[in-house]
Order: structure tokens, then C-alpha cells, then sequence
């Protein structure tokens, strides 16, 4: 499997290569050649198979032969072996045509866990493969940062500097980050939003120098094995709900596009997705873009999801790219007057391709608290603000019919603050995390400036 630019002027690379780059020298994001699809009959012996199983059969889809299967398996195995559900993303009947996929069990409690604990042991196999090193820069919304410093701490072959917008996520997304004391992981709080924190991500990539010196790699939703790892747990709750021999529709809680554009993929893979609901914050710029056709950048709003607080969504890309009919010169275009302008019209024919999948639904401050408390009473659950933003979304979605599946995309103990404010429920924190607010915090605070950044990752490479 080869994969090329959305910006189409890099030449294609393997696997390998795609996932330690991010970005493509161009400026473009990665995506394989073609999609590579699963039958009916592959895609229904799923039911009932450890989630590892078929995570190796669908990321062995996108690897080719650049990683022996069995060593693919034992990475799964090990990766899904730090959730703490044995059925690690486990799905529950929430409503009669709504269910529960809890992607929160593993050690950061978000989703983000199960892309990274994957991509750490894929870096570090051909790391050591090749005998090189690389720094990872990170710029976390909140959820990012944890999951990648819980995956890459302690690891020989990596460093990782985590970046944060200071004071605009919760205490205990930040202890996650903050109190590994591993000698390869470093966290900085910008003064900025997270788009800040992103731009400056993006600028460090595209220095030619600066990557090559440092061995600087992402691990960004922009990382492609990423979304691969993400679009598992698509197959394996559609699975648990009746697929493929029914429809499924998906009701996504989304900030960077990631975990849309890789429910997107496992359909033209082959699952019978038949609705797509991309649920986002009042930041809506991806809602706003499936409505009305018009991609374009408002001010950040502070929510109580501010892992979705984010108003340039880097996975947006891949998506025009496929709807655009793989146009690169097209894609390279509109990506970069968006830079500029902060506005991208969409072609009629692209979007009326989005609209096949996708629907863009933007859910309030208030609605998301009143979706806590109605999903407590309705069902005993308490949820996350985040998974609450998704639920919504559900409920306002009647014309669908086909069962749907709310990703959960966080445990509602990372955010008490905000679940008690709206239903008055502390929720109580999983045991293996529960020694989190005892430990010392380490991290630096520095100006949302590129070069300034720059600078201190070339440092600590050098140290
Ligand atoms: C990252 C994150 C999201 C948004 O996911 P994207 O892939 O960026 O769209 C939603 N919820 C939580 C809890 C997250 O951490």
C-alpha cells in the first residue's frame, strides 16, 4: 500500500514512512492510493472477536508487508491489553435505536487512547527497526497530550514534547500530561488557543531543518495510523448492533475531524454506514460546513467540551480531498487560500458527495448540560461533556432510523467540574487513575510563538 499527498506534489510513500512523517513535505495530509475494501463475509466473522483480532485484520489492510503479521498482532494485543474492559470498547443499549460505544477505558480515559497505544509500539518497532530516534511535538486539546505521553513515556526511541493552550483544559486532562516524570516527555502551556498550538505544530513540520535535525514526527489526528486505529471500533460496535446485514448510522462528538473522517473510511471499506452525525460544540465550523457549504474559521469558544474547542479541523482536508474527486492541485488550493482567508466555498458536486455521509449538527452550552441530565435520568448513565455534545445530537436527529451508535469519547471523570454543574453527580474516578491528583506537575509555560517553540524543542532533542 502506497500513500499520497492530498496536496499532490510529494511523491508517494509506504506506510512506514507516511505515519513517521505527519505531514507530507508538501503540506498535505496522507491517505493510501486507493481504499483497500472487506466483504460482507469478512466483515460479518467479526461478531464476537476480541477487538485485537480485528484491529490486526483491518490496519493489516493498510501496513501491506512493511510489518510482519504476527509482529501486528502482538502490537494489538499489548495495545488493546492496557483498556481495562476486557471487551475493551464495549457497546451498550442506551436507547431503543441508540447505543453507547465506550471508547474511555484505557489509561488517559478518551478515545485518543486507542489510536495512540497502538501508534506508539507501530513507532517504536520501526524506530528500532532502523535505528533512528525522533521527537514528537503534540499539540493537545486536552485529550491528545494524555494519551500520548501515557503511550510514548519511558520509550527509548522517542522523545515528546506536549503542548497545551494554557488554562483552557481541565486539571485532570492536564495531570495526565503533567505528571509523567519520564526524562523523555516535556509539556509546555502555551498562552494561545489550541489553534495556536496546532499552527505552530504545523510550522515546526514544514521546517525542513529543523525536522531533519530533531527527527520531528506528529502524532496528531494529521498521523495516519491514527485514523486506521480509529476506524476499528467503527467495524466492531456496527458489528455488535446488526451490521453488515443491516445499515448503521454513527453520532460522532468532533473537534479535529479524526474519529468522523475514520468512520468515513470504514465505509468505503466496506461497512454499510448509512449516516454519519457530526456533532460539535458551539464551535462549528464542521457543522456550519455540512449545512450550508461554507468551511469557514470563526473566533474559539471555551465550552464545557474543550477537547472539540477548535475552529480549523486538520482532518477536513482528507475529506475535501475524496470529495473533490482526489484533486490535489484543487485540495492544495482551497487549503491554502483557507489560510489565508479562513474561507473555503465548496464545490456544489463535493459537497453534495459530503452530504451522502455526512450531517452536521451543533449542540449549545445549555443543550449539552440538559443532555447530561436527561441521559442520567433516562438511563442511569452519567456522561461526559463531550460524549453529552454527541447525544445530543442523537435525540435531534429523528430523520434517522437506522440503530445509531454515540461514540463516548471520554470517561465523565475527567471532566467533574462540568458534569456536577449540570446534574449535580460528582462522577468517581476509575481506579487506575485514582492516584492522579497526588502527584507533583512539571511543565513550562511559553508564548504562542513558533520560533520561540521551535527553539525549545531543538533544546531538549539536543540535551
Ligand atoms: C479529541 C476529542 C474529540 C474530538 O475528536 P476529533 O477526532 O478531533 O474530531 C471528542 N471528544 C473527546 C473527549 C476528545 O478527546
Amino acid at each position: 500500500m502506497r500513500y499520497v499527498s492530498t496536496r499532490g506534489q510529494s511523491p508517494a510513500v509506504g506506510f512506514v514512512d507516511a505515519i513517521l512523517a505527519g505531514l507530507a513535505p508538501d503540506g498535505g495530509l496522507y491517505v493510501p492510493e486507493e481504499w483497500p475494501t472487506l466483504t460482507h463475509s469478512q466483515i460479518a466473522a467479526f461478531a464476537g472477536k476480541p477487538y485485537a483480532h480485528v484491529a490486526t485484520e483491518v490496519l493489516a489492510c493498510f501496513v501491506g508487508d512493511e510489518i510482519p503479521r504476527e509482529t501486528l498482532a502482538e502490537m494489538c494485543a499489548e495495545a488493546y491489553g492496557t483498556f481495562t474492559h476486557a471487551a475493551v470498547v464495549p457497546v451498550k443499549q442506551l436507547y431503543p435505536g441508540g447505543f453507547l460505544c465506550e471508547l474511555f477505558h484505557g489509561p488517559s480515559l478518551a478515545f485518543k487512547d486507542v489510536a495512540m497505544q497502538l501508534l506508539a509500539r507501530i513507532s517504536d518497532h520501526v524506530l528500532a527497526a532502523q535505528k533512528r530516534t525522533q521527537t514528537i511535538l503534540c499539540a493537545t486539546s486536552g485529550d491528545t497530550g494524555g494519551a500520548a505521553v501515557e503511550a510514548f513515556r519511558g520509550r527509548a526511541n522517542t522523545r515528546i514534547v506536549a503542548m497545551f493552550p494554557d488554562g483552557r483544559i481541565s486539571e485532570v486532562q492536564r495531570r495526565f500530561m503533567t505528571t509523567a516524570g519520564d526524562d523523555n516527555v516535556r509539556c509546555v502551556a502555551v498562552s494561545g488557543t489550541f489553534d495556536d498550538c496546532q499552527a505552530i505544530l504545523k510550522d515546526a513540520l514544514s521546517d525542513q531543518s529543523l525536522k531533519q535535525s530533531v527527527g520531528l514526527s506528529a502524532v496528531n489526528s494529521i498521523n495516519f495510523a491514527r485514523i486506521v486505529a480509529q476506524a476499528v471500533y467503527y467495524f466492531t460496535s456496527a458489528v455488535a448492533v446488526g451490521a453488515p446485514h443491516r445499515p448503521v448510522a454513527f453520532s460522532v462528538p468532533s473537534g479535529n475531524f479524526g474519529d468522523g473522517f475514520a468512520g468515513f473510511m470504514a465505509k468505503r471499506m466496506g461497512l454499510p454506514i448509512s449516516k454519519i452525525i457530526v456533532a460539535t460544540n458551539s464551535n462549528d465550523i464542521l457543522a456550519r460546513a455540512f449545512q450550508d457549504g461554507r468551511y469557514s474559521r470563526g473566533a474559539v469558544a471555551q465550552t464545557q467540551s474543550p477537547a472539540m474547542d477548535i475552529q480549523s479541523a486538520s482532518n477536513f482536508e482528507r475529506l475535501y480531498f475524496e470529495a473533490v474527486r482526489r484533486d490535489g492541485v484543487e485540495t492544495a488550493r482551497a487549503f491554502k487560500a483557507f489560510n489565508d482567508t479562513g474561507v473555503i466555498d465548496i464545490p456544489p458536486g463535493a459537497l453534495a458527495t459530503m452530504r451522502e455521509t455526512f450531517v452536521g449538527v451543533s449542540i449549545g452550552e445549555r443543550e449539552t448540560s440538559g443532555s447530561i441530565v436527561a441521559t442520567l435520568n433516562e438511563t442511569g448513565e452519567l456522561i461526559d461533556p463531550h460524549t453529552a455534545v454527541g447525544m445530543a445530537a442523537f435525540r435531534k436527529a429523528r430523520e434517522i432510523t437506522d440503530p445509531v451508535v454515540i461514540l463516548s469519547t471520554a470517561h465523565a471523570a475527567k471532566f467533574p467540574e462540568a458534569v456536577s454543574a449540570a446534574c449535580g453527580e460528582t462522577p468517581v474516578m476509575p481506579r487506575s487513575a485514582q492516584n492522579l491528583a497526588g502527584k507533583a506537575e512539571r511543565f513550562d509555560r511559553l508564548p504562542a510563538d513558533a520560533d520561540t517553540i521551535k527553539a525549545y524543542v531543538r533544546a531538549f532533542a539536543e540535551s
